[in-house]
């Protein structure tokens, strides 16, 4: 089995974000850089069906300006063998990453293809939706477990207020919660070993894809300031301000 996953660069989310001064977008000049969590878990997920024997290949894609070849590299880092960039200057939006991510599994054929169920940069949580509506394949979103047996997948799913679980044929697609698996710390010597993984660069302009984002972006608001708090000498005062300013008692 051949598993192809789908790796996208996100602002690290330890970073407190910065929005531009004109608001036309969030400022990313010296930001730090990373995998989207979700992706990383993707990664994660992958690399133990190797371990298991599920799988005998983990390719790893990602789309977007020439860096994100870090985020290839930390991905083969973690177990994946080798890693495909589909060079663009600007970060496409989720229907055009998606139109790329089907030529690329025209390409290299995966039987499971997996995605993270959202890029925490813009919260889309569309791109393997719409993977599978553009290829025709069986989704599996918000995957909590993942079983392959024989010719198909078993995804435990995340839905409000419960688990839902669902049995695809392959080839499938998988997008992955934040409950799938802890996913490990690249060691040194497996980052050392990662830069002589194969990476084959092409550029999205020769895939056939229209590239235009049909989406523009208007305006980004930073959250409301939270106001002061204030002290109360007692309970007695607190309840009285619950009663009778906060309205809540
Ligand atoms: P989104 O629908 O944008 O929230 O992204 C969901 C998932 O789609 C991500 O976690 C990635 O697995 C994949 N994805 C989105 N954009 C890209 C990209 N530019 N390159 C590679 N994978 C991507």
């Amino acid at each position: 089995m051949k598993i192809l996953v789908a790796v996208k660069r996100v602002i690290d989310y330890n970073v407190k974000v910065r929005v531009k001064a004109d608001q036309s977008n969030v400022d990313l000049s010296n930001v730090k850089m990373a995998l989207n969590p979700f992706c990383e878990i993707a990664v994660e997920e992958a690399v133990r069906l190797k371990e298991k024997g599920v799988a005998e290949e983990v390719v790893v894609v990602s789309i977007g300006p020439k860096a994100c070849q870090e985020q290839i590299r930390t991905a083969l880092a973690l177990g994946a063998d080798r890693g495909v960039h589909i060079e663009c200057d600007e970060m496409p939006d989720s229907l055009v990453a998606a139109k790329l991510l089907k030529e690329v599994v025209a390409e290299e054929a995966p039987q499971l293809v997996i995605l993270g169920k959202q890029a925490i940069d813009s919260d889309n949580n569309q791109t393997g939706q719409m993977l599978g509506a553009l290829t025709d394949m069986p989704q599996g979103t918000f995957a909590s477990e993942v079983v392959v047996e024989g010719d198909s997948v078993q995804v435990t799913r995340e839905v409000d207020g419960g688990l839902q679980t669902v049995k695809l044929t392959l080839p499938a697609i998988v997008t992955t919660d934040l409950r799938l698996n802890e996913p490990r710390y690249a060691s040194l010597p497996n980052i050392m070993k990662a830069k002589r993984k194969p990476l084959d660069v092409k550029a999205a302009s020769d895939m056939g894809v229209e590239l235009t984002n049909n989406i523009e972006l208007l305006s980004v608001e930073p959250p409301a300031e939270r106001s002061a708090g204030v002290k109360v000498a007692d309970v007695a005062e607190l309840v009285e301000k619950l009663k009778n300013e906060a309205k809540v008692l």
